[in-house]
């Protein structure tokens, strides 16, 4: 796990005019990983960065959490330059020093070659910044490097030794204009040194140990992994922040912090630089996309079992989200991420259960007389007493048991006289009181990999002493309505129109399974719009959730559509009510594809969506959790399928909906969970035992 709640990767450009409105290449671009996932944001001038990248630190701070933020220019300059500008090798005096020459306007506008041209003043000969376009060149900052000369300075700093492609800091024009940007970034990120004082440092110059650090990256140490993860649509600036973002995302925080320490503290250092592999290997860290066959059809079977289909499902999925870190308060119903250790036994000192009197060892038979020390112990204090042998204390519930107890006397059961108490035996040695760790012991593992937390887990985090944990981040699913007769609620319907029943009741589902339910609306029976609405959901969301149109009817637009894209399966199992689903990717993204019947819609949702989304949240795969009730009904089933009847339970017995017809949403409604009857054939007798399975047994 990284140390940094947030990893911020920005790619500068010493632009002296607004970027096109256009996100484009060439520009400034920055990647935010946070909460497991990576957004890039376009920026059309540096001012507007910096707004935004204080608004991320100031949210970052708001909520007690770290920042990493990386810049892709030198932070320093070749051994010496600082020295001969400001008699200092201090690079941090230099920036501020570059703060107070450089002028940046909003929009861009700048006097970065009047600075250079200042700076190169300072030196004998022609100094070493060159590259100004030929207009504005003079005899102190020439068009070309080789007018300069006589200025002693190194072409390269230490690490630009090492990375040859990396340009060195003198030039300010054309290619990577790396010089420029530095003088343009340093000012502005003494800015941000100056606002945020010493919740900030710059790595390696300073040690990373504060809520914020700044250091400078390069992009291109992952050319080849941009180039294999960029996307078809995807400009390249970007792919190369968010890469790098998820890079470092994904790297162990012992070695992070390792990485920030690393390099030259006067001239700095390219964080990362020789550690490719392992950068490579934080990319891995990130959950592997869905493959994009995996929902092809369950082999060599016509009809597939509703088990055989939920294994290949259970086997298929995984993950699709990445990690955050949460303080335990805000930690209800999210999945744990990492086992969870407690940091301190519980009890973490032995106490008494019970009001009473306190002493060393058990009692026998008969009567007893103890005298008692002048102190009290109540929970929350550990006065440092030392009750002696032969004395008892006063003490009450929760409180430590002072050194010379390890029994407690019930207080109903003393009697006490001034300063002393009698009461009777036997009394075994060590009774009411708890013992220290007999709970939880420190490093027990109190919440594992994948279990969805409950009130109780947060108590019982909370008592072992963690207050934060790394949980998944929040599966996000969208979910759509198809059909030409769909009308939304609110407006008017007209003849042969419906209300989408299916939207409201799939939202809510989502929401109760602990997801985040994303309404897509509802759309017609249209191919090119429906394809449009999935383009749009595929950018926004983790999985989607349709409803309509899955059949292989003509009007079957989702099935059709996914067909097309090549990565579909109509999977046809033998469940009764529901056709098939339709299984498929769309842009990278998951697509179930739900029948539009409301009663089938709600069944296939528990039955296989429901595991399936939680295992793409990070959680464990749960099997519904049904119980065996007396039927209140009598039934004869074919072979073949499973069915699932709308039913609740009165006076002890389960009652199935008077119709099993599977339009009624009066009866899903009527219903407070469902009867599960096997594959095989059935007669069902009134007093028979059948599976009962709650709405709640399903996760919802
Ligand atoms: P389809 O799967 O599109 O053939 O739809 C099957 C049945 O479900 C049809 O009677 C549809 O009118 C109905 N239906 C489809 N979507 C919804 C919805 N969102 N709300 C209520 N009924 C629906
Ligand atoms: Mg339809």
């Amino acid at each position: 796990m990284s140390g940094f709640d947030r990893i911020i990767v920005v790619d500068w450009s010493a632009s002296k005019v607004p970027s096109p409105k256009k996100p484009s290449p060439d520009a400034i671009w920055m990647a935010v990983h946070y909460a497991g996932t990576t957004v890039c944001t376009y920026h059309r001038t540096r001012h507007d960065l910096i707004i935004e990248l204080c608004a991320q630190i100031d949210d970052a701070l708001s909520k007690g959490e770290r920042v990493l933020a990386g810049s892709d220019f030198p932070f320093g300059y070749p051994l010496g330059f600082a020295r001969a500008v400001n008699g200092s090798d201090d690079p941090l005096a230099l920036w501020a020093d570059l703060a107070v020459r450089i002028q940046d306007g909003a929009d861009n506008a700048n006097n970065r070659f009047d600075v250079a041209r200042d700076l190169n003043a300072m030196f004998l000969g022609v100094g070493p910044f060159w590259g100004c376009p030929a207009a504005l060149a003079d005899a102190d900052l020439p068009a070309k490097g080789s007018a300069r000369h006589g200025h002693g300075m190194p072409e390269r700093r230490k690490i630009e030794v090492m990375i040859p492609s990396a340009q060195p800091c003198w030039k300010l024009y054309t290619t990577g204009s790396v010089g420029s940007q530095a003088l343009l970034g340093i000012a502005r990120l003494q800015a941000l040194r100056d606002r945020y004082g010493a919740a900030l440092s710059v790595s390696p110059f300073q040690a990373p140990d504060t809520s914020i650090v700044l250091a400078e990256v390069y992009p291109s140490l992952l050319a080849d992994d941009v180039a294999a993860l960029q996307g078809a649509d995807e400009i390249k600036d970007s792919a190369q922040v968010r890469v790098l973002a998820d890079a470092l995302a994904g790297l162990p925080s012992d070695l992070l912090d390792a990485l920030l320490c690393e390099g030259d503290t006067q001239e700095g250092w390219i964080l990362g630089v020789g550690h490719e592999t392992a950068l490579r290997a934080g990319l891995n860290n990130q959950p592997p996309p869905l493959k994009n066959d995996c929902f092809a059809l369950p082999s060599g079977i016509d009809w597939t079992p509703v088990d055989a289909a939920l294994s290949d499902l259970r086997t298929r999925l995984g993950p699709v989200v990445g990690t955050q870190s949460i303080a335990v308060a805000d930690a209800l119903d999210r999945i744990v991420a990492q086992d969870i250790i407690a940091v301190r036994a519980h009890p973490p000192l032995p106490n008494t259960a019970v009001d009473g009197y306190g002493f060393a060892g058990g009692r026998g038979d008969g009567l007893h007389r103890l005298a008692l020390v002048p102190e009290q112990m109540t929970a929350g204090t550990r006065p440092d007493v030392q009750v002696p042998a032969g004395q008892a204390i006063r003490i009450l519930t929760g409180a430590a048991l002072p050194d010379g107890v390890n029994t407690v006397v019930l207080q109903e059961d003393v009697k006490r006289n001034g300063d002393s108490i009698v009461f009777y035996g036997p009394l075994k040695d060590g009774a009411n009181t708890r013992k220290a760790g007999e709970d939880v012991k420190t490093g027990d593992v109190v919440a594992q990999e994948g279990r969805r937390l409950t009130p109780a887990d947060l108590a019982l985090l909370s008592a072992v002493g963690v207050s934060k944990v790394k949980v998944r981040a929040r599966l996000r699913v969208g979910v759509l309505s198809t059909g030409d007769e769909l009308v939304a609620a609110g407006a008017s319907a007209g003849p042969g129109q419906i209300y989408d029943a299916n939207r409201p009741m799939l939202l809510s589902l989502i929401a109760r399974m602990g997801h985040v339910a994303v309404d897509l609306g509802q759309v017609r029976d249209d191919r090119a719009a429906l394809s449009a609405r999935l383009d749009d959901a595929a950018a926004d969301v983790d999985v989607i959730l349709t409803s309509g149109g899955a059949s292989a009817g003509d009007e079957d637009h989702v099935s059709a559509l996914l067909n097309e894209a090549g990565s579909m399966a109509l999977w046809r199992i033998a469940i009764k009510p529901g056709r098939p689903l339709a299984l498929g990717m769309w842009r990278g993204k998951p697509v179930f594809g739900l029948p539009g019947n409301p009663v089938a819609a709600m069944v296939c949702t528990l039955v296989f969506a429901a595991p399936a989304f939680a295992q793409m949240a990070g959680g464990t795969w749960r099997t519904p959790m049904g119980f065996d009730v007396p039927s209140a009904f009598e039934k004869r089933k074919k072979p073949g399928r499973r069915e699932y009847l709308r039913a609740r339970i009165r006076d002890g017995r389960v009652e199935v909906f008077a119709s099993e017809g599977s339009g009624r949403i009066s009866g899903l409604s009527w219903a407070e969970g469902l009867v599960e009857l096997p594959d095989g054939a059935l007669h069902v007798k009134p007093g028979d035992p059948v599976r009962f399975i709650p709405w709640s047994g399903f996760g919802v």
